[in-house]
């Protein structure tokens, strides 16, 4: 499963980052995840709280923040919302668009004791 190689690989990070920061338990992660990665929110969730489950992150919530497909335009610079059906600038109508957003998968924040 696509999510749980993902959820697994966030939380060698969120690991990292806690030692670092010298927290020792995890109460709140939050997650930034790009449209374009096609991680399912629900399903990310649902492996978050199997991983957890008998780690010294059990019990923490797990918050995420989708981000739409982002572009913007090389000719005119508008930078607007990319859908499947509309891959043109709005204001000049060129083709000649820059993915902006829509690749992350980043770890905000996280927040414990
Ligand atoms: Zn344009």
């Amino acid at each position: 499963m696509h999510e749980m190689s993902i959820t697994r690989s966030m939380l060698e990070i969120t690991a990292a980052q806690m030692e670092a920061n010298g927290i020792h338990s995890l109460k709140k992660l939050k997650v930034r995840i790009g449209e374009l990665t096609a991680v399912e929110p629900d399903v990310l969730r649902f492996c978050f709280d199997i991983a957890i489950k008998g780690t010294p992150f059990e019990g923490a919530a797990l918050e995420i923040e989708e981000v739409p497909l982002g572009g913007k335009c090389r000719i005119c610079a508008t930078e607007f919302k990319i859908t499947a059906f509309e891959n043109r600038c709005p204001k000049c109508g060129s083709n000649e668009i820059e993915r902006t957003s829509g690749h992350e998968l980043d770890i905000i924040s996280l927040e414990g004791d």
